[in-house]
């Protein structure tokens, strides 16, 4: 059995007294929301922080506010939540269908908006067991000094996994960062590096403590994961894409972001910009799925084969793009979901 390692233990009620705990303790402590990936990275001592400092007591982070102008959501909404609320749906249905394909209906009841987006990146070398890794001397991301994926490499190149966050840079989100000395606010896109180990933006004296959404009316959006098992696994490709179209069903506006294709979600600008002012039809579809695929740049450090999944990418961007346009996707993802 994998025990956890001894920690320090603190459970503040404001926003405030977090960020003065995570201002004394500089990098010796976390924040702990759901646990359900920091807890087994923990056991596994993949990361060891001396304090752990729990954010489900601050109320203020479980909001939820949705309008007309917008939204904010408090970053320790569980995607239990998000998945099963039905005020998530149109603009915000690739949101609500990312939270409902996270691990199992056990986890999402724990697993929290902010702990996904801050995920840990993840490699078939790195989640293993204290003993497995120190079998192999480590690898580069923790203890050791090699990176077994890429052995010539100095940078680490572990996979974000994250459903949500590929969803909500889609939608356009934008994350508010709080410490001590004050907060501030950034788009989605901007918070993650693309570095397996310095993933995220976030410094450790920060708590990510919502999310803000502008209007998304008339868009309409959706969320594309692939999976080895169809019931629970983290992704190992994802599309998310949004678009706004006029009422002769020319794209206005879109957005599309791929996951789990390299260190941090990617925004497949190029693309989402060629389909401004076209309609979505066969040949529109089939070239902003050609340009988006572009971006992935999957390695051999996940589950199935990294030319698959960069082949595949482009059959992806086109379900997605087909679902906004308004065909019956349901037999393709009843397709993948028994391929899975
Ligand atoms: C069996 C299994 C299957 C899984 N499948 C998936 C999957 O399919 N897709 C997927 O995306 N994930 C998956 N996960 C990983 C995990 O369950 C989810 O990503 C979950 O959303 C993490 O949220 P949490 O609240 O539990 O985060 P925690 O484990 O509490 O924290 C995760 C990280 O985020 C930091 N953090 C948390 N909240 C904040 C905050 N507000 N501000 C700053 N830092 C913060 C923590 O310090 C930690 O570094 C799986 C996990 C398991 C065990
Ligand atoms: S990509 Fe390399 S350094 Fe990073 S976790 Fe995997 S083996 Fe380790």
């Amino acid at each position: 059995m994998m025990r956890l390692p001894l920690f320090e233990f603190r459970a503040p009620r404001t926003l405030e007294e977090a960020a003065r705990i995570l201002d004394g303790e500089k990098t010796n402590a976390m924040p702990l929301a759901g646990g359900t990936d920091l807890l087994p990275n923990m056991k596994r001592r993949q990361q060891v922080p001396r304090t752990l400092m729990s954010l489900r007591h601050i109320q203020s982070l479980s909001h939820v506010e949705l309008g007309h102008s917008g939204a904010r959501l408090g970053a320790c909404l569980t995607l239990a939540d998000i998945a099963g609320d039905p005020r998530f749906r149109n603009g915000l249905t690739a949101l609500a269908q990312a939270a409902s394909v996270v691990a199992t209906p056990q986890i999402r009841n724990m697993a929290t908006l902010g702990g996904n987006i801050c995920l840990d990146t993840r490699c078939n070398y790195y989640d293993q067991s204290y003993e497995w890794r120190k079998s192999i001397n480590f690898c580069l991301k923790k203890d050791g000094t090699t990176c077994w994926v890429a052995p010539g490499s100095s940078k680490c190149m572990a996979v974000s996994s994250t459903d949500t966050a590929p969803a909500l840079m889609a939608l356009g989100a934008r994350v508010r960062l709080v410490s001590r000395s004050g907060e501030r606010e950034m788009p989605l896109s901007e918070l993650y590096n693309n570095d397996g180990i310095d993933y995220i933006k976030r410094r450790p004296d920060e708590i990510l403590a919502e999310v803000v959404l502008d209007s998304l009316q008339g868009w309409k959006s959706t969320y594309w994961k692939l999976r080895r098992r169809g019931s629970f696994d983290f992704p190992v490709l994802s599309v998310a894409a949004a678009a706004r179209f006029s009422k002769n069903g020319v794209v206005e506006d879109a957005r599309i972001a791929v996951g789990s294709a390299a260190c941090r979600p990617l925004v497949a600008a190029e693309a989402a910009e060629y389909l401004q002012g076209r309609p979505l039809n066969q040949e529109t579809i089939a070239e902003a799925a050609t340009v988006a695929a572009r971006i992935a740049k999957p390695l051999d450090n996940t589950d199935f084969d990294m030319t698959w999944r960069k082949r595949v990418t482009a059959e992806f961007v086109t379900y997605a793009l087909r679902e906004l346009r308004g065909d019956d996707m349901r037999p393709v993802n009843l397709l993948l979901t028994r391929h899975q």
